[in-house]
């Protein structure tokens, strides 16, 4: 009997900051036969996604592809570097920091981390101090989480390296770029990352399943005396087979597809338009939150995440509560409050496959929602960031060249 099942009509709006909206194109790439990873289509597109994700780590280092979510990625990263007992030094932005902290205890290494309010990013003059002290030069890796997701703050991750050689330390700088890479402006070489780690579901608009590390020369060399164990993760493998275009074990083979797809869009719209898009965006959604009069979580203006904005509630409202309501009336998903912050934020993702008039929709159901949960606020919230993005409209770069 038909009806089977209710539909809601039109699209749900998937605005946490991560797992992001998939383009349809991605979609219909990822809907195609499985090929033989091991047959002579696939080392093409193997070459193709590698050199493609060069460019997105804006790097000529090794980038390394694991059909697995973000976390194994952060683990490859530290097993294939360190050894037991280890010392590593990480900042304590967020929740995400956190938990990088606790699977590198969990591995048997030594962490030092540096406290912080989930309100700022990594210090580096804390951090130049520290390895300064280190005369045993004891640490072995500095690690930042580039964007903070739980808490919609970046960190400088080109004054962290200049703070490690100001210190003239040898420690490794290990980056965390799963929410930041395809969507704010990140530079492996220049800014001098040994191991950058990325996921597929953020920034790079790809359903969840993929991440990547980027692997300097220095991190590589370290890999070779590096005694954590290893097997899945071992860099060693890939890298053996990978130049052409296969991998040491079954990959995801239809994310590759979509991965391939995607890559043509970013590079298609090009890096510096997709890092100004969101940037834009950023600005509009927080325009919007101080119209509404309420409080952006990120307290430096410099440190504002061009991907997510979190805004606290306030004091005696539930932020899961509103967020429940924004659901059930508006079909659209918001980030809820990661452990400390649960029900006292709300993030709203404002990255990945992205225009104004998704933003424009994204606001109104924000505003429509605090209203409908009894949320005290000023109304304009909306029509403040209308008059910004109608005020810093341009062409889309597609139509930059039509006349
Ligand atoms: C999402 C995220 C992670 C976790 O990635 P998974 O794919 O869920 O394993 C880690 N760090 C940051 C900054 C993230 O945004």
């Amino acid at each position: 009997m038909l009806p089977l099942h209710s539909h809601p009509s039109g699209r749900h709006f998937l605005q946490i900051p991560g797992p992001t909206n998939v383009p349809d194109r991605v979609l219909r790439a990822i809907d195609h036969p499985t090929i033989d990873h091991r047959g002579p289509e696939f080392g093409e597109l193997g070459k193709a996604v590698l050199a493609g994700m060069k460019k997105i780590f804006q790097t000529e280092a090794d980038v390394i592809i694991y059909p697995a979510s973000g976390t194994g990625a952060w683990e490859a990263a530290l097993v294939n570097t360190m050894s037991p007992g280890n010392k590593v030094l990480m900042a304590e932005t967020g929740h995400f920091a956190t938990l990088w902290k606790r699977m590198a205890e969990r591995l048997g290494l030594q962490v030092e981390f540096q406290a912080g309010d989930w309100r700022h990013g990594a210090d580096p003059e804390q951090i130049r101090k520290r390895l300064a002290a280190d005369d045993g030069r004891e640490i072995k890796a500095v690690c930042v989480v580039h964007n903070e997701t739980a808490t919609g703050v970046i960190s400088d991750v080109a004054a962290v390296r200049k703070a490690i050689d100001a210190a003239g330390h040898p420690a490794l700088l290990m980056v965390d770029t799963i929410s930041s890479l395809g969507s704010i402006d990140y530079r492996h070489d220049e800014w001098g990352a040994d191991v950058t780690v990325a996921g597929s579901q953020k920034g790079m608009m790809l359903p969840p399943g993929l991440s990547f590390n980027a692997v300097s020369a220095k991190a590589l060399e370290a890999s070779k005396t590096a005694a954590l164990p290893r097997s899945y993760w071992d860099w060693k493998e890939m890298l053996a087979i990978n130049p052409r275009g296969y991998f040491p074990y079954t990959p995801a083979t239809n994310l590759l597809y979509g991965l391939y797809e995607a890559l043509e869009m970013l590079l298609g719209e090009g890096l510096e338009n997709v890092f100004a898009r969101h940037r834009r965006h950023g600005e509009a959604t927080r325009r919007a939150v101080r119209a509404w009069g309420l409080e952006i979580l990120c307290q430096k203006p410099e440190e504002y995440s061009p991907a997510l904005t979190a805004v606290l509630m306030p004091e005696g409202h539930s932020a899961d509560a509103f967020r429940k309501t924004v659901l059930t009336h508006y079909d659209m998903s918001l980030g809820q409050g990661l452990s400390k912050l649960a029900d006292k934020v709300f993030r709203i993702g404002h990255l990945g496959d992205f225009n104004d008039l998704t933003l424009c929709g994204t606001l109104s159901g924000v505003e429509m929602g605090l209203k409908q949960a009894g949320v005290p606020h000023n109304a304009g919230g909306v029509q403040a960031a209308l008059d910004y993005l109608a005020q810093t409209s341009r062409p889309r770069p597609d139509q930059a060249q039509a006349r």
